[in-house]
């Protein structure tokens, strides 16, 4: 008999407790180990998927292929086009060998939901392990047992429950047979976009975590907003694919700052509190599973009248948008499949306040280029951004590009590097743009003029996004 290791979002041999399990259980009843990462083409695309995020995923397959062999374990790739084929595949496989287990982290998006339920009303034998999040969906709920609708208090009780638990990270287990070299080099059967900016494997995962929280993490609070430095830790790649556990990230930060869970003055805090974030968004995602169908948390977020302008979504997702620090951040997003905090913030609230367009259609491109497109956060983000979310920003909280420009790009090093167009404009006319519109004359340049004028933008979103005042 075999027992399997199904490889879904966790793609990592260390702290995987699918894979513990799945060892112990292969050891202790001398059954054959296997591991198993199932291609799902189609359903990638109805999810956007990004191309960058594919490549990133097939080369990190491909250091999850030589990690399991030199365990002595051989990792499979299956293909199906979507998830409704995937039952097809394990009943074949049960058909010709005993598969006595198979072990799996459990996901919280609705469609993987659906389909492990498929399985197990299929008699698969689907064991679930919780390792997407350090305390899984369902486990933070306040008195009435109901998920909270705002972070704070989720945070709060998060602490309280996280602070007695044993958090050390599961070690690599150890070779269950003789290590091996595959023979054949993993390759998914789709074309992939270009990830080489981002390294892959495990390896270069744990070294960013250490170098982060031993250089970076106590100036987080101080450095996290400004895109120019390299303040925050960029694991998002590898957290979105499971490539590193949020529990490492944790261990790591607490080794480094004991008291951050308890001590509301530690230097670990502010980054323990968007770890948090990450789990917030997902425990949310699963405790209500419309989220992932699309819809707006707010209800009255149906009422909104959203404007149909291809010309200015094209003219945003491709940073001409004649706003500086929205084109610079746009022009990050796809040139290196990656974007700045604060600079999502600036250029999703840019999209569904000042060009009045919905959240929706911005989500959707932010997954199609992001390399850690992940449809908790991103949704929660989106949601958050556009005023429509759990615990999101007021609609009438609208970000002042100039203003934001000034505060965070001070000296707009981060701007001219991906805005060569206006190199030569001072700082007061690369942070005021909308001053052209006065007449103002700036140095000849082929740079877009503003695509909206701020003030009048800002009234009209205050004006049309007042329908979700109610629920205020
Ligand atoms: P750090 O600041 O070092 O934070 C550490 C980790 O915490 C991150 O890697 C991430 O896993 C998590 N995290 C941090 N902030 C948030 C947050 N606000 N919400 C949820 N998790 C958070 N993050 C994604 O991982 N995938 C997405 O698709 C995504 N889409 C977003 C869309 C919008 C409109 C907004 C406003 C935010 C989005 N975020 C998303 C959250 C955040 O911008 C990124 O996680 C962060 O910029 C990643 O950089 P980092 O790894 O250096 O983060």
């Amino acid at each position: 008999g075999s027992v399997y290791i199904w490889f879904r979002q966790d793609l990592r041999v260390a702290d995987n407790q699918a894979l513990h399990a799945a060892t112990k259980m292969a050891r202790q009843h001398q059954l054959t180990l296997k591991a198993v990462y199932i291609e799902t083409p189609l359903q990638w695309q109805k999810h956007d998927v990004g191309l960058r995020q594919l490549d990133f995923l097939q080369r990190h397959l491909r250091c999850l292929q030589q990690s399991l062999a030199a365990l002595g374990v051989e990792l499979e790739l299956w293909h199906s086009d979507d998830f409704d084929g995937v039952n097809a595949l394990w009943q074949a496989r049960m058909r010709q060998e005993n598969v006595v287990a198979i072990f799996a982290g459990r996901e919280p998006e609705l469609n993987e939901i659906r389909r492990d339920q498929a399985l197990l009303e299929a008699e698969v034998p689907l064991n679930f392990t919780n390792e997407h999040c350090i305390l899984p969906p369902g486990s933070v709920v306040n008195q009435s047992g109901d998920m909270y609708r705002v972070f704070t208090p989720f945070f709060k009780r998060w602490r309280e429950l996280a602070s007695g638990m044993q958090c050390q990270p599961l070690k690599v287990p150890a070779p269950i047979a003789a290590a091996f070299t595959p023979q054949h080099i993993i390759s998914l059967s789709v074309a992939t976009g270009d990830s080489e900016m981002w390294r892959a494997g495990e390896g270069e995962a744990r070294q960013l975590l250490q170098q982060f929280v031993q250089h970076h993490a106590a100036d987080y609070k101080q450095q996290r907003d400004f895109p120019a430095l390299d303040g925050t830790s960029s694991l998002s790649p590898y957290l979105a694919l499971g490539i590193i556990s949020p529990r490492q990230c944790l261990a790591a930060l607490l080794a480094q700052f004991p008291d951050a869970i308890a001590d509301d003055t530690s230097p670990g805090r502010c980054w323990l509190s968007e770890l948090v974030w990450r789990e917030f968004y997902r425990h949310l995602l699963q405790a209500y599973p419309s989220l992932s169908m699309g819809a707006n948390f707010n209800p009255l977020g149906a009422h909104i009248q959203w404007q149909q302008d291809d010309e200015a979504f094209s003219a945003w997702c491709e940073g001409r948008t004649g706003y500086p620090i929205v084109d610079a951040a746009m022009r990050q997003l796809q040139q290196t499949g990656w974007m700045h905090n604060r600079l999502r913030m600036i250029t999703a609230s840019f999209l569904t306040k000042h060009l009045l367009i919905d959240w929706h259609l911005g989500e959707r491109w932010f997954r199609q280029q992001l390399l850690d497109g992940d449809l908790a956060a991103n949704n929660g983000g989106w949601q958050w951004s556009a005023g429509t979310g759990c615990d999101a920003q007021p609609y009438f909280r609208i970000f002042n590009p100039m203003t934001q420009s000034e505060k965070f790009d001070p000296d707009a090093s981060f701007i001219r590097k991906y805005v060569p167009e206006v190199e030569a404009w001072s700082l007061k006319q690369i942070h005021h743009p909308d001053s052209r519109m006065h007449g103002q004359l700036f140095a000849v340049s082929d740079y877009p003029m503003p695509i909206v004028n701020h003030s009048e933008a800002r009234e009209r979103a205050l004006s049309r996004l007042s329908v979700l005042k109610k629920a205020n």
